[in-house]
């Protein structure tokens, strides 16, 4: 597959180092949006805290801070198509999901400023925040023990994002938290947790205000290039029969009567390309399988989809999409809970 290369890879801003861009928060979109996010913690009780923004690479708060990283990509309507591009899932990618973020990162901001994870309650409830940190992690669909905000099942990480997690579905407006989780007790307990502390605290000052910033954009000397670089994931854990299985949902959507000449159908491989984004966030959102693994799945799939001339009948596209998507729901299930496509 060759992509046509974007307008960036033939401007000079693809090998400027990135904090030569001149980005920053201010006139850009995300200056209203924080405006928003800053009233929404008046709301909550929450003004003597009041965390630091700043652009980097990804969102996050350095431990032991209070100021909040905002990828740089959403700075720039641009980028953010360069973004979706080379990455193919954006972390933000409108008004409702940069809040989501915000309330989420506002958890670890809460959390530092107030030294929460000493707490002896709060171990109870999270668990320990020096447990080790791991980008990889298995999660459980649909565990009651957990509150469901940011896609992956990303509570059941570690116990500090459980508690951001916890803290974001707390002060998201008009969420009845209580009638949400009434039916699981241990999620209900954690927010109840968060409920009671976030009123103890409401006058109280932080205890940390450190807004020392980890990998600031004016600081990031790699350029874009260097930054999404080459990004052909590794194909090498991908399982075998795969062919088989996309013979076996094509063959049945080539018409009833078998006798469909090839020049009447839709060429599977466009379509497992067009699905891409859409399947890398849901698959991610329901079941914890990296977007980037989904891609170098669907990549795959695209490619001998391709190879083996397979095509449906343009009025069972639906049919083709279904199928599809628990083709590789199934695979990454698997993959998600042993660490592998097939058992
Ligand atoms: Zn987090």
């Amino acid at each position: 597959m060759h992509a046509e290369p974007s307008r960036f890879q033939e401007s000079n801003l693809w090998s400027t180092p990135i904090r030569d861009l001149g980005l920053t928060l201010e006139g850009t979109r995300l200056e209203p949006i924080l405006a928003e996010f800053e009233q929404e913690l008046r709301q909550v009780g929450i003004t003597r805290l009041k965390p630091r923004w700043y652009l980097s690479t990804e969102w996050g708060v350095p431990f032991e801070t209070i100021a909040i990283a905002i990828p740089f990509y959403l700075a720039r309507p641009d980028l953010t198509a360069l973004h979706a591009e080379k990455v193919g899932h954006i972390e933000g990618f409108n008004r409702a999901d940069i809040l989501r973020y915000l309330r989420h990162e506002m958890g670890h901001v809460v959390n530092y400023a107030y030294r929460l994870y000493d707490d002896e309650e709060w171990v109870k409830q999270f668990g320990s925040i020096t447990q080790p940190y791991s980008e990889e992690y298995s999660p459980e669909p649909f565990s009651r023990r957990y509150v469901r905000h940011l896609p992956g099942w990303y509570a059941q990480k570690h116990p500090d994002e459980d508690w951001a997690e916890t803290f974001a579905v707390w002060m998201t407006p008009a969420l009845d938290w209580r009638a949400e989780y009434g039916a699981w007790p241990i999620a209900s307990a954690k927010l109840a947790y968060a409920s009671r502390t976030m009123a103890a605290l409401r006058n109280r000052d932080p205890e940390v205000t450190s807004t020392d910033l980890d990998e600031d954009v004016g600081d990031i000397e790699y350029s874009l290039g260097q930054y999404y670089g080459n990004d052909a994931g590794s194909t090498e854990n991908l399982p075998p029969g795969l062919d088989g299985a996309l013979q076996a949902i094509f063959e049945d959507l080539t018409g009833s009567d078998a006798i469909s000449p090839v020049h009447s159908l839709k060429p599977a491989g466009d379509l497992i390309r067009r699905l891409e984004p859409e399947l890398m966030a849901n698959v991610f959102r329901w079941t914890g399988h990296f977007p980037e693994r989904t891609r170098v799945l669907l990549r795959y799939l695209a490619e001998r989809a391709t190879q083996l001339d397979q095509g449906y009948l343009a009025h069972r596209e639906d049919s083709a999409i279904i199928a599809l998507t628990t083709l590789v729901t199934g695979l990454a299930m698997n993959h998600v809970q042993r660490g592998s496509y097939l058992p």
